[in-house]
């Protein structure tokens, strides 16, 4: 089980840095953290490639003007982490989908498909989390449910 105690918020800001050339003018970055959240049990490098994949996502979504919302609170036992974005959104039929190895909607070249599926392994496969979509137009979120605790699995 993952033991080194992580901080959410160093991880999202440090994978914002690295995809700093990435963010252009037009796209709005807000922070809504809170603040108050304990260090979770994790695979800190790990998480980063999560936080990495779901950020490109978001601004492979916003073609010119857009917000990306990173967001972090408590829910019960679990930390959340919101990365939202204001593109078109996911079609109902392919939200599950999205989580298939392989599966993308990207030109050849452009994706590979891989994103989503290892982000899966990596928050509910290697931590006991849960990761889920949200989607409408204009308003996508994933989210990312970690356990607070260790506890017993
Ligand atoms: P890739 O980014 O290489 O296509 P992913 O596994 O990261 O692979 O994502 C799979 C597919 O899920 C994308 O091709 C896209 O169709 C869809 N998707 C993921 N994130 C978003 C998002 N924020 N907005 C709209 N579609 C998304
Ligand atoms: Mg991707």
């Amino acid at each position: 089980a993952p033991h080194q105690p992580t901080d959410l918020h160093d991880g999202l800001d440090a994978t914002l840095v690295v995809l700093g050339a990435k963010i252009r003018p037009g796209i709005t970055v807000v922070k809504d953290y809170d603040r108050s959240l304990p260090k979770v049990p994790a695979y800190a490098g790990e998480l980063n490639q999560v936080w990495t994949n779901l950020i490109h996502n978001a601004l492979d979504a916003m073609a010119g003007e857009g917000t990306l919302t990173l967001r972090t609170a408590r829910d019960g036992d679990c930390a959340l982490v919101e990365v939202a974005d204001t593109g078109p959104g996911i079609p109902a039929e392919l939200r599950r989908r999205v989580f298939e190895p392989f599966f993308t909607t990207k030109p050849v070249g452009q994706g590979t498909g891989l994103g989503l599926d290892v982000s899966w392994r990596i928050v509910v496969n290697r931590h006991g989390g849960d990761l889920r979509v949200q989607s409408r137009p204009g308003d996508t979120r994933f989210q990312v449910l970690l356990p607070l605790s260790e506890g017993p699995r």
